[in-house]
């Protein structure tokens, strides 16, 4: 029988030998080393199975740890080509992977449980989850889970800002299941426009598809929506195509706000010329079943806009779930899950956050640094040799990845300001005071890392490496010095490598802001896209597809039936 040969093998590889006879018999003492070994293990929850649970989960070469994995879907989805899912360019299962199979030739025991989480109980090492097949006949479907080490990546929800009638009239864009739903009421719209039945001042309502958020998600969509009504959607409902019009909606003063001033500039000018309506400025307050309210900043006024597909992307919010899970644990007063730059979670044992679900708390990490600054300070004299200045500012760019980012993009300045005037001086010496200021420039400047797939894949992958070398740092902690006590950390702290963002602005061009400011766009940097995405994802089953998808669609255009 398999599992009995595979307890013989466990049993002699830990020593138990099939000859070492005693008391309790071979078979039982087999059982017996086999389960001990088995209980040893530690038990992992994951929730989520998104870019940082799927990461950690495809990282993580450990087999000390008896995986269990929580998501309410049994798939990854990459959400980058979810735009291109809204008009047909890629097929939505072509960019999604079953969790199954990305797990399945790992080497930890692993379960898989198709739930969501509605509660973490962190005194009594707990999580509460509720199935989505339907329920049972006592209707309910729950069950809980215990763990030993809970790794949190449930991502973040949509932030309507408590906007009314949001959540009951807009589309949003972030999972496939929006994408798909969307691609459907922009066909639907098309149809029904051309129908005879519907008046002029009907299909006008219907053909206006309004996009709210100028960030690149609210940006590629209008681009992709442009690009599907005019290269194919125009030849098929050629009385439809007259009433088109898109809106993109900002209440900030430009689009793109976080890419270089002139990838701004660019899509900006580009929307323009190509009829996309861009309104800076412009509030949404109110959605209707039939139009949208602004309040224009300019003049002050409350305008109506009569729509037929509106889609919400405005940023993201946290889960109710961890909202509940932060008030346990005295983090009620924050926004965002706050954990350190280990990603532990704080003011919880054993829990890691990571990805869109949290955030690393920077008000600590200056703490720390003016930790650090006064302990490199011994006689308490106020001021640092220039080496030692020197040494602690390493010391500090080591520790905190933030501060050497925020220092490689502001060239240094506040940083090159004291130095020079160390130099200049007699004694050579940095002034406490001025540095402390120094640091409350970056600390003020200094934003928390974005909420990308770039930084939960990398957080995901870190987590998973410390994971991997557990055991062995406990006993040989690898890390940097700790300044509140004695020895070193177990772990060197998260560091972020920032690769590049990507803007696709339709017209077969993107914009790409590439480390060290470089900019560029046009039809080249498509190209770059499409070779980076088709690289990134998860699987050659689902590179293969999506390659496919993109040549099918060079050659034969955009799939517009609504299934
Ligand atoms: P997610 O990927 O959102 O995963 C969360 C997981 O948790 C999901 O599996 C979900 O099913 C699961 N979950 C939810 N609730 C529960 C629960 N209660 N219990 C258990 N599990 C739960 N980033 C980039 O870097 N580049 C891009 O080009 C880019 N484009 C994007 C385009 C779109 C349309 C969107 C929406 C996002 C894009 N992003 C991009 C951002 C990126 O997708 C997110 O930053 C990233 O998904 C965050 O990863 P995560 O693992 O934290 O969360």
């Amino acid at each position: 029988h398999p599992i009995l040969f595979k307890l013989l093998i466990v049993s002699t590889v830990s020593g138990g030998g099939l000859l070492a006879f005693s008391d309790a018999g071979p078979f039982e003492r087999l059982i017996t080393n086999s389960s001990q070994n088995e209980s040893k293990k530690k038990k992992v929850v994951v929730l989520g199975t998104g870019w940082a649970g799927t990461s950690f989960l495809k990282n993580l070469k450990s087999s000390s740890y008896d995986v269990q994995i929580v998501s309410p879907n049994n798939f990854f989805a990459f959400t980058p080509l979810l735009p291109s899912v809204t008009n047909g360019t890629v097929e939505a299962r072509s960019i999604v992977e079953p969790i199954r199979n990305i797990v399945k030739k790992k080497p930890y025991n692993v379960e898989f449980k198709e739930a969501e989480c509605y509660k973490i109980d962190p005194v009594n090492k707990k999580v509460y989850c509720r199935s989505n097949q339907s329920p049972n006949l006592d209707g309910i479907e729950e069950f809980t889970v215990d763990y030993d080490i809970l790794v949190l990546a449930m991502g973040a929800r949509v932030n309507t800002f408590n906007t009314p009638g949001v959540e009951e009239h807009a589309h949003f864009l972030k999972e496939v299941g929006d994408a798909q739903k969307l691609r459907r009421s922009i066909i639907d719209c098309y149809e029904r426009a051309s129908l005879p039945s519907v008046s002029e001042e009907e299909k006008k309502r219907i053909m206006h598809f309004v996009v709210v958020g100028g960030g690149p998600t609210g940006v590629e969509y209008a681009a992709e929506l442009h690009d599907l009504a005019f290269d194919d959607l125009a030849k098929l409902y050629p009385s439809a195509k007259d009433y088109l019009k898109i809106t993109l909606l900002e209440a900030g003063d430009h689009i793109l706000n976080m890419f270089d001033k002139r990838i701004t500039t660019f899509a900006t000018e580009k929307f323009q010329r190509e009829g996309i309506d861009v309104r800076t400025g412009s509030m949404v307050v109110r959605v209707s079943d039939k139009d949208i309210s602004t309040k224009e900043r300019k003049t002050g006024e409350t305008v109506s806009l009569p729509y037929g597909v509106v889609l919400w992307s405005t940023g993201i919010a946290t889960r109710p779930v961890v909202k509940d899970f932060m008030s346990q644990i005295g983090q009620a007063q924050r926004r965002v899950l706050a954990t350190d730059e280990w990603l532990r979670v704080e003011g919880c044992k054993d829990v890691y956050a990571l990805g869109d679900s949290a955030t690393i708390n920077q008000r600590k990490v200056m703490e720390d640094i003016a930790a650090i600054f006064k302990k490199a300070d011994k006689n308490n004299t106020g001021t640092l040799d220039l080496k030692d200045f020197k040494e602690v500012v390493s010391h500090i760019c080591e520790r905190y990845p933030q501060v050497e980012l925020y220092l490689q993009k502001n060239k240094l300045k506040s940083f090159d300001a004291l130095l020079k005037n160390a130099q200049g001086n007699d004694k050579k010496e940095i002034d406490i005071e001025t540095f402390k200021k120094a640091l409350s420039e970056v600390d003020s400047q200094m934003k928390s890392l974005p909420p990308t797939a770039q930084v939960a894949a990398q957080q995901g992958e870190y987590l998973a490496k410390c994971f991997n070398r557990m055991e062995l740092c406990e006993k040989n902690p690898e890390g940097p010095l700790r300044f509140r006590a004695s020895g070193r950390h177990q772990f060197h702290p998260f560091r972020y490598r920032h690769f590049g963002q990507f803007a696709p602005l339709g017209g077969e061009q993107t914009a790409a802001q590439l480390p060290g400011d470089w900019v560029s766009i046009g039809h080249s940097t498509q190209w770059l896209w499409y070779s980076v995405y088709a690289n990134k994802l998860v699987s050659w089953r689902t590179k293969m597809l999506v390659i496919s998808d993109w040549s099918r669609r060079f050659i034969f255009g955009r799939d517009s039936s609504k299934i």
